[in-house]
Order: structure tokens, then sequence, then C-alpha cells
């Protein structure tokens, strides 16, 4: 590996060029924290292949934790981590919005471990949103663990909490998304394990409509075509299970759009932004006959797949225009099925049992890409008509939401990062509190400080 020195940091100058940033805020960066610090560095250079570290910082939270607090909410009973870099008056549960003060109940843990593949990389190069190990670029001595979000000789923007390449959006796919994703809402944790009572309390699914067929249960939801039929409710129509978020940043739970509010910050103090990109996953099962679907909007887009229980027929319109027709025959055999569906990097898709069945991409770019989301419009939402359907688990996440450090300053210019060849735009998972290729004054990495490739113990 070539040593810092004024060579190298010609180069890095050459490499930054983007020139919007404002210099004081990278200081004040700077000084926020280290990404993932690893104590064993000088032990680390002279260690083989594989390396046990571990994490010390926040930047790639929740994925990988440096030492943090756990409590469990005593309202709803999520776990709730949060960073033991400092500790707050009160935290409040990403889950269910409640506030806790009595945190001498909490327990402090140490930084996950994990290993270091070194080989990886000398075989072939880091792909995009690939998770690389490096020599931190403001003091080699420290390794941090970020993901690779530009290639060499790219254009990067951030725009509106998504990353552009070359002016198009980069699109992860599903199991990326849901690997760096946040959790919102999870109908596993209510009071008792009463999804009912926590549902009257939080009031996050609820039948869009008045009458509703659709009840809570004490694991999740059902639908019930015999009190449909008692309630006389149009028979064709979809009957909508229906998700209302309520925003926890203020410790009262209150109706409005979901935020990047990360649960892991509990004593970060920042402006929030409202994220559009979200995704839903559950397990349920419906009679082979009448309808099942499900609907995912944002700003100006929305999604609804429709199946025919008796056929195993789908089709995807956007916007009540045809997209896409799909088959779900594993919907129509009356078994118990994994639905998972993602409205986010401009593009829909809809996983059953783990296997794509249908995808439609779309361009928000024209249609209100600076517009807030409606907070009253239900951003997903689960349907049924003429067939008993069980939900015994439903999550709602959202996409990583990443900063772009203008925002603050003037939402309207978003830099534009280039790069030379051989050098890689990283980020952290946790954009809010990452100090990475945004921040650093050389900006990108050059490949000589990629050392490897993490792997969780
Ligand atoms: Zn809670």
């Amino acid at each position: 590996m070539p040593s810092d020195g004024p060579a190298r940091e010609a180069a890095h100058d050459e490499l930054w060029r983007h020139e919007t940033f404002p210099r004081a805020a990278t200081a004040l960066r700077l000084g926020v924290g280290v990404a993932i610090a690893l104590v064993l560095a000088n032990t680390f250079l002279v260690a083989g292949l594989v390396v046990p570290l571990r994490v010390s910082g926040a930047s790639m939270a929740e994925g990988l934790l440096g030492p943090h607090y756990r409590l469990t909410c005593r309202h709803c009973n999520a776990p709730m981590r949060w960073s033991a870099e400092s500790m707050p008056q009160s935290v409040t549960c990403a889950n269910c919005g409640q506030r806790h003060s009595d945190l001498q109940r909490a327990a402090v843990h140490s930084g996950e471990r994990m290993l270091v593949d070194r080989s990886t990389f000398a075989w072939r190069s880091p792909r995009r949103w690939e998770k690389v190990v490096l020599r931190c670029p403001i003091d080699a001595t420290e390794l941090c663990v970020k993901r690779v979000i530009g290639l060499p000789g790219e254009k990067i923007q951030i725009r509106d909490g998504d990353v552009y390449v070359n002016g198009k959006i980069a699109a992860k796919d599903f199991r990326t998304q849901i690997e760096m994703s946040v959790p919102v809402h999870d109908s596993r944790y209510s009071i008792g394990g009463n999804a009912m009572q926590e549902s009257q309390k939080a009031r996050r699914w609820r039948g869009q409509n008045a009458p509703s067929a659709w009840r809570a249960s004490a694991a999740g939801f059902v639908y019930d075509v015999d009190v449909a039929a008692r309630q006389k409710t149009q028979s064709s129509e979809i009957d909508w299970l229906a998700y209302h978020h309520a925003q926890s940043a203020r410790g009262t739970p209150t109706a409005g759009a979901i935020l990047d509010d990360v649960g892991y910050n509990q004593a970060e103090s920042r402006m929030l932004s409202p994220t559009r990109d979200i995704m839903l996953r559950c397990r349920l099962r419906a009679e082979p006959r009448g309808k099942l679907a499900w609907h995912a909007r944002t700003v100006a887009d929305e999604f609804t797949a429709e199946i025919d229980l008796t056929s195993g027929a789908g089709k995807l319109q956007h916007n009540a225009r045809p997209a896409a027709g799909f088959r779900a025959d594993c919907c129509a055999r009356g078994e118990w099925v994994l639905a998972e569906l993602s409205l986010a990097d401009e593009r829909f898709v809809l996983l059953l049992n783990g296997l794509l069945v249908v995808e439609s991409p779309f361009s928000r770019s024209g249609s209100g890409f600076r517009r807030a989301p409606q907070p009253s419009a239900a951003p997903l939402k689960i349907g049924a008509n003429g067939t008993n359907v069980i939900i015994d688990w439903v999550e709602v996440r959202r996409d990583v939401y990443y900063i772009s450090p203008v925002t603050g300053l003037n939402p309207t210019r978003w830099p534009t990062y280039q790069w030379l060849p051989g050098a890689y735009f990283v980020l952290g998972d946790n954009s809010a509190v990452s100090v990475d290729s945004r921040t650093w004054p050389a900006g990108a990495v050059p490949s000589e400080l990629v050392v490897g490739k993490p792997l969780v113990w």
C-alpha cells in the first residue's frame, strides 16, 4: 500500500471537483465522529486474509452496530437500540412513538464483531452498494466501513434522499433495499402482544372505508367475507386495510408523513425530511376465491397489484392505467404466502415467497419531484374482496435516505460529485452521522485504500 504524502494529497485534490460544498460545514462534520474506527489497526496490517475486528462507530447503523444501549419498549415490546456515544435525556420508540425517560433500565452492549475478508478485492473490483472496509482517508491508521455508491469515473448526485449516477437514479435490487432499510412499524410489537389494542392506540392499520370487514386479531389482521356480506358493502370493490403513519420524532405520535428518522440516533438533533421510498412485507393466507390486492403510493405515483385468486392471474396498475400482467399461483393455492413490495428508487416491485413476480420502473422527475407527500393519504394498503384473509405479520420499512450536505442551506442546489478513474464514492448507511465521501476533504477513496470486505460475525 502506498503511504500518504504530498503526491497523494495532490491526487486527492484533483479528485475533489465538487464546487458547492461549504468548507465550514466540512470542518464541523469532520468533528462529528469517525465511522468505524478499529483499535487493532496496526495488528491488522500484518495479519492474514481474514481478520476479526469490532465495530466502534455509528455510521453503518443499524446494519452494523458500535457500542450501544438496548431497552425494550414497555408500551409495544419493540427492541430499542441507540448509540452509546452520548446518553440522551429520553428515547422515543421508533415503532410506537412512546417516549421513555427511565433509561437506567437500558443495558449497554459493546460493538458488534466483524470479520474482514481481504481476499475478495484481490480478484475483482468493489461493486455498487457493496460494503467495504477501507483505511480512513483522514487517518490511515484507522479503518472504516462504508458502502460503495459511485464507481470510478462516474458523476454522483444525492437528490431527495436518492443517488443519481450520471443523471439516472441508481436503483437497488430488493434484497439490497431491505438490507439498508430502516424499520418503520412492525405488527409483531404491540401492547401485550395484542395488535388490536395497539392498533386502536396508534391507529396505524385500519379499514379505509366505514364499514370495513378488516379486523385486528391477536397476531395481525383478518378479513371476513361473512362480515362483509352483513355490511352489504359493494361486492365488487376491494376493501382496503390502510397504513397511516404516526410520526414519533417529538415523542408524541402524530399523523404525518414517514420521516428519515433513525431510532439509533436518539441524541441527534436535526431537520427531518419526508421519505417517499417505502416497503411492505406481510405473511398472509387467503382462500382460493375472490381477490387480493396491494397498493403503494408516493407523491404523484400509485401502484395497485390485484390478484384473481381463482385463476392466479395478476394485474398491475400505475396511476389507474394498466402497467403489467403477472402470475401469482402461490396465492391461488390457499397457502401461507410471504408478500413483499417496494416503491423505491423510482421502481415498483412485488415479490411472492421471495420470487419477483412483477416490477415497473417509473420516473418521478416530472410529476411532483419537490412536492411533499400528503400526510392524509395512506402510503400502503392491503385489500381483499370475496375471500377470507388472515395476516399474521405485517411490517413497514423505508429506504435509506441519503442526506445531501447542502440541503439545509439551499435545497434547490444539488451538488454533483465527479470522480477520476480509480476512485470510489462511498457513503455510510446512517447518513445523518456518517463521515464519508460527502465530507472528507479528499472526497473519493482511491482503490489503494480499500482493504477488504466486511463479514458480520
Ligand atoms: Zn414502542
